[in-house]
């Protein structure tokens, strides 16, 4: 009999750490399902829905969406998606301690979702690979497509021009070094306390340390790690 347990693996790591890249491949190849919270956020604004009125209140005013509202919409999202025997990947949720606990106890009180595993993979690599990757970071300025290039892992064609539409390649005010860093100073804090709840709940955490190299040597490493 198929293994009916339905497993929900978080992503948790700093930007930069190329947890969205691997969660992508998951889907790809072995038909995993992703959540990515900021297009569910869009995703329920396009839709007017009742939880996107209100979380356009937040999102309009450049605010942080409460804990208690990203988690209502993801609890939602996975009591829809979910089937049983599936594998589910929140790529940065849960990414505060709150979040976790609210997560994780409205999980252990619906009857449809009682049998589900949850497990985290914590994405970890230095602050100053991640500031390399970052900064080497280069977006198409053609807003229709904003693809994005590296020039340590994904050169264009031609230095400086976008494959797919031509328009020149800009580096984002938000992807400079110095700012990198004061990101990654908040999210450390975040870190050791969600971690450190982790801790507490006896809850399965795997430390995925992500090796240097392109996207195919992090994947291997990975699958062997995961
Ligand atoms: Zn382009």
């Amino acid at each position: 009999m198929a293994d009916q347990t339905t497993k929900v693996l978080s992503f948790f790591g700093p930007p930069g750490t190329g947890k969205g890249t691997v969660a992508q491949r998951c889907v790809r190849e072995f038909g995993y399902k992703m959540l990515s919270t900021g297009d569910l956020i869009r995703k329920h604004m396009q839709a007017q829905s009742n939880l996107g009125k209100q979380l356009a209140e937040y999102v309009n005013r450049g605010q942080l969406v409460p804990d208690d509202l990203v988690t209502q919409m993801v609890f939602e999202w996975a009591k829809d998606q979910v089937k049983p025997g599936a594998t589910v990947i929140l790529d940065g949720f849960p990414r505060t301690r709150v979040q976790a606990e609210l997560f994780l106890q409205a999980l252990s009180e619906d009857p449809d979702l009682s049998r589900v595993s949850f497990k985290v993979i914590n994405f970890e690599l230095s602050e100053e690979e991640i500031i390399k990757r970052i900064s080497s970071r280069l977006i198409c300025s053609n807003k229709e497509c904003q693809s994005v290039y590296s020039t340590i892992a994904k050169m264009p064609k031609q230095a400086g021009v976008c494959d797919l539409c031509d328009s020149p390649l800009v580096r984002r005010s938000d992807d400079e070094a110095e700012v990198v860093r004061e990101r990654l100073n908040v999210f450390s804090k975040t870190k050791n306390e969600l971690l450190s709840f982790y801790k507490e709940s006896d809850q399965s955490v795997i430390d995925f340390v992500v090796p240097h190299g392109l996207p195919d040597v992090v994947f291997d490493a990975f699958i062997k790690a995961v």
